[in-house]
């Protein structure tokens, strides 16, 4: 047996490199802050990707492809995205290697092949994306461009965390043009629903749709939309974002169009991401000691098989049981796999799977197929029931959807549970080092106090909530005016 999972209870953190690790999603790499994602971690995100892919499509958006590569002079040309991402470039200064004449068999920069323009590893790719677009758009006939890409950006982040925050990372980026203000800002609140209705539907995790004050504003954005999660020792993620970007990146680029009246005007912008965070998430909403919970909609595997025999007689006569559950499991697109490996026990593969989350297992013996019934064990409440084979395919199919149902009502529950309504600052603080979660508190509205509580607590403003009811109330650090309440909570 190896090694048992760190308890959430014991630490939280371990817990999670436990589950990354352990349960087969990534691996540390050679390179500080990136990570390899491993098959199972990948296919969860293949799957992510292809929802959100379908998404993006029936919206309207196509995918493109643009350099990974930035010239500095672009790079600066919207102040202040560039100021905002500067301290997190990194930069390509030269393209050659040689030899090193001092030391052989290592190599050395080649000083004579300095680059005359410094490249910008895309931490974000609105400046080279608009520098293109330029060409692309002369007359409201060209508009709206509705674009996505799926690619990888490097952002040197300084205190990393698997899937969390890495240093590299897997994502999509939409980058929208349009012909007026009212219909990006309508494209910026769609893709956010886009956004909320995956992670709640897909990924079984409820989440709350605001918008970010200023000071956590996208670089270069008029208005930040945000998606907010709580993971399950309180602390809030930053699920996805939706930007929208005024004329910003129109005017730092001369991106201009002749409108219906025959006049010169700047074209208006979104943005919008979701990155391999998003498994980051996934793992830290559902997941318990015993390993990863995956949500059946988007697990790498909703069922496994084991079968449980003496002899090769036995194991035939289960082996043609599976294979016809196996091809009735498949016709409805339900993917599973038979786990007849004779290296390990049944107990190991039962403990491997829980580890790795999948939703449904099957155990089917030799005495079972006598009965012709089987036991069939839930991942999220790990219940096991003696089903009869008849009509085992279809049970499957509704337990699936039962489970996938349960994990977003738990976490709903929970998040529910964990929004607290704070009208002092002693309650505020009270709240933040006793559960935390969410709490929802009066602000005066002005940065220098957001930062004040950030500086004493560490906790952010996550977001204005956009269905937020208008309510008097005074701010809890400093007491002035405030119409409405905001959420507060620490975040990873
Ligand atoms: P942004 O461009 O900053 O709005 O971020 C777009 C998306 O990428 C958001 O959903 C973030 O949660 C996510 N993200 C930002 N930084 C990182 C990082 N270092 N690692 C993984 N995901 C990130």
């Amino acid at each position: 047996m190896s090694k048992a999972i760190t308890s959430r209870s014991q630490d939280y953190s371990q817990w999670y490199n436990d589950l990354i690790l352990r349960g087969g999603l990534a691996d540390y790499s050679a390179v500080r802050g990136c990570m390899v994602i491993k098959p199972y971690g990948f296919t969860l995100w293949e799957n992510m990707r292809d929802v959100l892919d379908r998404m993006f499509k029936e919206t309207g958006h196509q995918n493109a492809y643009f350099p990974l590569f930035v010239p500095k002079s672009l790079f600066e040309a919207e102040e202040k995205n560039a100021e905002g991402f500067a301290k997190e470039c990194a930069v390509v200064t030269h393209y050659r290697l040689k030899s090193d004449p001092n030391n052989k068999g290592k190599l050395m920069v080649d000083p004579e092949a300095k680059l005359e323009e410094e490249l910008v590893v895309r931490p974000t790719s609105e400046a080279i994306i608009w520098n293109t677009y330029k060409d692309w758009i002369q007359s409201y006939r060209d508009l709206p461009i509705l674009v996505n890409q799926w690619a990888n950006v490097v952002r040197w982040e300084m205190r990393t965390r698997l899937f969390l925050r890495t240093a590299e990372f897997l994502w999509q980026e939409g980058h929208t043009a349009h012909a007026t203000m009212e219909e990006a800002v309508e494209e910026t609140r769609k893709m956010l629903d886009v956004y909320a209705d995956f992670v709640e539907n897909y990924m079984a995790l409820p989440v709350i749709k605001g918008v970010k004050t200023p000071n956590e504003r996208f670089a270069g954005a008029e208005d930040t939309y945000c998606i907010e999660a709580l993971m399950q020792d309180g602390k809030a993620l930053q699920a996805g974002t939706s930007h929208f970007l005024g004329q910003n990146f129109a005017k730092a680029f001369e991106v201009k169009f002749l409108n219906r009246e025959n006049k010169q005007e700047y074209v208006w912008a979104t943005s919008w991401g979701v990155s391999t965070r998003l498994i980051g998430a996934l793992v830290m909403a559902h997941s318990d000691d015993e390993g990863l919970v995956l949500p059946p909609r988007i697990a790498p595997l909703q069922v496994v098989i084991v079968p449980i025999f003496k002899g090769e007689e036995q194991k035939q006569r289960i082996d043609a049981k599976v294979a016809e559950i196996t091809k009735g499991l498949k016709a409805l697109g339900i993917s599973v796999k038979y786990d007849d490996s004779d290296n390990n026990r049944p107990g190991w593969k039962f403990a491997e799977y829980e580890l790795k989350g999948v939703p449904v297992r099957l155990a089917l013996g030799a005495r079972d197929l006598e009965q012709n019934v089987v036991e069939v064990a839930r991942r999220d409440t790990k219940e096991k029931q003696t089903v009869s084979l008849e009509g085992i395919v279809a049970h499957i199919q509704q337990l699936l959807a039962d489970i996938q149902e349960n994990m977003y009502n738990r976490a709903k529950a929970f998040q529910q549970a964990n929004i607290t309504n704070a009208d002092t600052w002693d309650e505020f603080v009270q709240v933040l080092d006793g559960k935390a979660g969410f709490v929802a508190a009066h602000w005066d509205g002005t940065p220098e106090t957001e930062e004040a509580i950030k500086e004493q607590t560490k906790a952010t403003i996550r977001c204005i909530p956009l269905d937020n009811t208008q309510e008097e109330g005074k701010c809890i650090l400093t007491g002035k005016p405030s119409k409405e309440r905001v959420l507060f909570a620490r975040a990873y």
